[in-house]
């Protein structure tokens, strides 16, 4: 049984003032691995006054500084990549192969936030004034538990880089990975202050961020309803927010696009991490005369999919984080059937001798309508809506006919043709016959899949405040 006793202040694991115990389950088979003590607001006080302390000294160090304290972070979580790609399928029930690769992604977030670092200049000519971006000062993160390492270590390489010192609250579902990333912090040998981690839960510990007057921004990434708290709440102290929320997103395949790579392809891409995935795309807009050559490959393609033990590298999808969430996906996968949706594949129920764990059988609706909840809400699941249009306007019409922005994908033998929809496709970023990331483009969501972008440029000019200087 592992326990997490400790929250990190100050540059000192220190036992925290709060009390309040929170089991770890592990969702593979729902056994209780561990536990962790949960801090509260004394702790978060405790926290962010050492993150204002650190401010002053930190906010002047010099470019050179910050590139050496970035590779430092980065060589300390490298050397335990094997550890946390483990504790992340222990813990949440991704699979191996995509938790190798998102455990990559994290640490290449320092070399690539090094690179935009390095060409930044902090101070330009703008009119015949002089611009100085200054760091925004504390910087609270909040981060989910669906590739929690990845979202802690690119938020905190922006704000070092941009010269700031932070307050993170990592999911209170993922200790496992907030130990070892707090031992990796540690080793790197950050001056004290600069990184403080508590441990617990959103309503206490996120919330007492969220109200602080010594914040001065929140990077939050998580539900659009959660974000919507955070916006409300931080602006009582006039806080920058960065909001990166949840996702509906379309993946749109034109007419020409050759159906038996790119269905497979959406299949198994919206089934990504679990198709616990903001960015899933879990709307699959396809030409009405051809729904039943689609179908066809569709359920081909959910057959080959392997739900199973995470720690197997032939999985494909593992369980869903908690009970909560295996309920969910539950009850929407109901919710289809009886709005008139037709069921492809998989369905209600865990897939045979899966019964342990929160196992959902890979499922497909098909013959979808948009305005169908199903089509409409973020299920957080392995559920793809299959979408016929008749018209590639229609195509268009569809896809932006949801309250969220976040991603969207597009697939066409002709690139001009892809990019001339993908110019009409209100989403902040827009993948063209491949699922592919690129650390130094923007991130982040139109409408309600949140304010602001990460990665980047603009992901650091979203730490920096701009100061002009006339005269
Ligand atoms: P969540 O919104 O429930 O929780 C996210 C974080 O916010 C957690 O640390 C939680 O403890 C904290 N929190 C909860 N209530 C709070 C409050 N009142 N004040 C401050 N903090 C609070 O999300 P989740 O279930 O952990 O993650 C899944 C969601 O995250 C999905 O909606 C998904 O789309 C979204 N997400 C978005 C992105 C993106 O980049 N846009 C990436 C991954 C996940």
């Amino acid at each position: 049984m592992k326990k997490f006793t400790q929250v990190y202040i100050n540059g000192q694991f220190i036992t925290p003032h709060g009390t309040e115990v929170f089991d770890l389950i592990n969702p593979t088979n729902n056994q209780k691995t561990g536990e962790v003590v949960l801090g509260d607001e004394i702790d978060t006080r405790a926290a962010i006054a050492a993150a204002k302390a650190a401010f002053p000294a930190f906010a002047q160090t010099t470019k050179a500084e910050r590139i050496a304290y970035l590779e430092a972070l980065g060589e300390a979580v490298s050397k335990r990549e094997e550890a946390l790609v483990q504790v992340m399928v222990e813990e949440y029930g991704s699979s191996l192969a995509f938790c190798k690769m998102s455990v990559g992604f994290t640490i290449n977030s320092f070399r690539s936030t090094i690179n935009t670092l390095k060409d930044f200049d902090f101070e330009k000519p703008v009119g015949h004034s002089k611009l100085r971006l200054e760091p925004v000062g504390v910087v609270g993160i909040i981060t989910p538990w669906n590739a929690s390492n990845g979202f802690i270590c690119h938020k905190l390489a922006t704000a070092i880089a941009a010269g700031c010192t932070t307050v993170i609250k990592p999911s209170e579902l993922s200790a496992g990975q907030t130990q070892l990333i707090m031992e990796c912090f540690h080793e790197a040998g950050i001056p004290a202050g600069v990184i403080n981690i508590v441990n617990g839960l959103g309503g206490v510990v996120g919330a007492e961020i969220t109200r602080h007057p010594d914040v001065a921004k929140i990077s939050f990434t998580g539900s659009t309803a959660v974000g919507k708290m955070i916006a409300k709440s931080a602006v009582d102290t006039m806080k920058r927010v960065t909001l990166e929320l949840g996702g509906k997103s379309p993946n749109i395949i034109l007419d020409d696009a050759d159906f038996a790579t790119v269905i497979p392809q959406a299949v198994f891409g919206a089934y990504m991490n679990n198709g616990q995935a903001c960015i899933a795309p879990t709307r699959l807009l396809v030409p009405a005369d051809r729904l039943q050559e689609v179908n066809n490959i569709a359920a081909a393609a959910a057959a080959q999919v392997k739900v199973g033990n995470p720690m197997d590298e032939s999985t494909n999808v593992g369980p869903m984080v908690n009970q909560k969430q295996y309920q969910r996906v539950q009850d929407y996968i109901r919710l289809g059937q009886s709005e008139g949706a037709t069921l492809l594949a998989g369905g209600e129920g865990k897939p045979e001798g899966l019964e342990a764990g929160n196992f959902v059988k890979a499922t497909i609706f098909t013959n979808v309508r948009n305005d169908m909840r199903i089509a409409q809400e973020e299920i957080f699941g392995p559920v793809l809506s299959i979408i016929p249009y008749h018209s590639e306007e229609e195509a268009i019409a569809i896809a932006n006919d949801t309250t969220y922005g976040l991603a969207a994908y597009i697939s066409s033998a002709d690139q001009q043709r892809a990019e001339r929809v993908a110019s009409r496709i209100a989403a902040g970023r827009i993948c063209i016959n491949k699922f592919t990331h690129d650390p130094a483009a923007p991130f982040g969501g139109f409408k309600q899949s949140g304010i602001g972008r990460e990665y980047g440029v603009y992901g650091l000019e979203a730490y920096l405040e701009p100061k002009a200087i006339l005269g």
